[in-house]
């Protein structure tokens, strides 16, 4: 349980200025607390988040800004009280990776919502001051209660992309209880979340319609994610197709993909 490797420098991919272009940038992370994980980073998706803060499309970017919060990884690293990690799980980390812990919302494990706000991954103030980094990186640090456990044999390159575009899709799905085999589920957008609504609802049974604006992305719905109908939304006559699929299932939920 050595702290010294908290010391290494930490390599990681950072936009400089609002071009966003990224390039080679080491800095330190923080010295690993009794209640952290530390975790190389073995892979780390893409989401549009990265883009937006990396052009600083809000304003509010904080330069130089490592993106990433997509995080899967292996933990190397933990600290004196840490019991539910150990060294060499797979792990990842998603979207934030501070909050209160204290509050109602920390308290039943929705510390995205936390009433003093969450921490984000990257671009973010943490409780100590510094600017938070995200998973562009060779290695991270957080507290326990914002990394998630990854099954052994599954991918971690298949894990990362779940770390948001992911829990953003299932979250709402379970909610709505959308996961019971039978009901019909619209996907407007295939971006990346809307790769996961198809995806998870394939995966609970449901039927899956797409809707696009473009004809490109029929054959991915059809043949490769397995959706059951395309719906051109350009086209007039989808308003036609749409009230037809209704009239098919009972039951229609819509998922708007954002990206
Ligand atoms: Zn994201
Ligand atoms: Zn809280």
């Amino acid at each position: 349980m050595s702290s010294e490797s908290v010391k290494d420098d930490c390599f990681a991919w950072a936009a400089r200025d609002p071009s966003g272009v990224l390039s080679p940038y080491k800095f330190s992370r923080r010295a690993l607390g009794k209640d952290d994980v530390s975790l190389k980073i073995t892979h780390c998706g893409v989401c549009y988040a990265d883009v937006i803060w990396s052009k600083n499309k809000h304003g509010d970017s904080r330069y130089p800004l490592v993106p990433g919060h997509e995080i899967a990884g292996i933990v190397k690293e933990v600290g004196s009280t840490v019991s539910n990690f150990k060294v060499g799980d797979h792990v990842g980390v998603g979207t934030y990776v501070n909050s209160c812990r204290e509050c109602e919302y920390c308290n039943d494990r929705d510390e995205v919502s936390c009433e003093k706000g969450a921490i984000f991954t990257f671009n973010g103030i943490d409780a100590d001051g510094s600017i938070t980094r995200g998973g562009y990186s060779s290695h991270i640090i957080v507290h326990e209660a914002y990394c998630f456990r990854i099954p052994d044999g599954y991918p971690l390159a298949s894990a990362a992309p779940l770390l948001c575009a992911g829990i953003t899709v299932y979250n709402p799905m379970m909610r709505h209880k959308m996961n019971q085999p039978g009901k019909s589920l619209g996907v407007i957008g295939l971006g990346g979340l809307g790769h996961m609504a198809v995806k998870f609802g394939k995966a609970f049974g449901l039927k899956v319609t797409v809707l696009s604006t473009s004809i490109s992305k029929k054959e991915e719905a059809l043949c490769v994610l397995g959706a059951d109908n395309f719906v051109i939304t350009s086209d007039q006559r989808a308003d036609e197709g749409l009230a037809q699929i209704t009239r098919l299932h009972n039951r229609h939920s819509i998922w708007r993909s954002p990206i």
